[in-house]
């Protein structure tokens, strides 16, 4: 399946069989997000909110 970032808009194949598939197909608003930007969101995150 073919998947765009929301992010960034680059887009990607995510396999039927991985988790991501699982949880994009399930979900009512389907947001991908590409590893990339995962990781980025990710390190902002613990920035804003250092623990
Ligand atoms: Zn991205």
């Amino acid at each position: 399946m073919k998947v765009t970032c929301r992010v960034c808009g680059q887009t990607a194949e995510v396999a039927i069989w991985s988790e991501e598939y699982e949880r994009l197909k399930t979900a009512e608003d389907p947001a991908y997000i590409c590893d990339a930007c995962a990781q980025k969101i990710r390190v902002e995150a613990q920035n804003e909110q250092p623990h």
